[in-house]
């Protein structure tokens, strides 16, 4: 499968300090395990420090950007 990388700038909205401090690094390495682990995705990094997801994936971007709002990270 060709992959293609995406870089998708969000906020991730289901954890408090995440909203409010705009970073968790517990949070970035979750989901970054989380995104890993899901089919058609070959890698991914999650940066909340930096409001980005880095996915290297065969799905399309809008695929991607509905993955991730249904992990709670919101296109900024
Ligand atoms: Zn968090």
């Amino acid at each position: 499968m060709e992959t293609r990388e995406y870089a998708v700038p969000v906020t991730y909205v289901k954890c408090a300090f995440c909203t409010a401090k705009n970073h968790c690094a517990a949070c970035s390495a979750e989901l970054t395990g989380d995104l890993r682990a899901r089919s058609g995705v070959a890698d991914a990094a999650v940066d909340l420090l930096a409001h980005t997801v880095r996915v290297r994936s065969g799905l399309a971007q809008t695929d991607i950007e509905d993955l991730l709002e249904g992990m709670g990270l919101m296109a900024d």
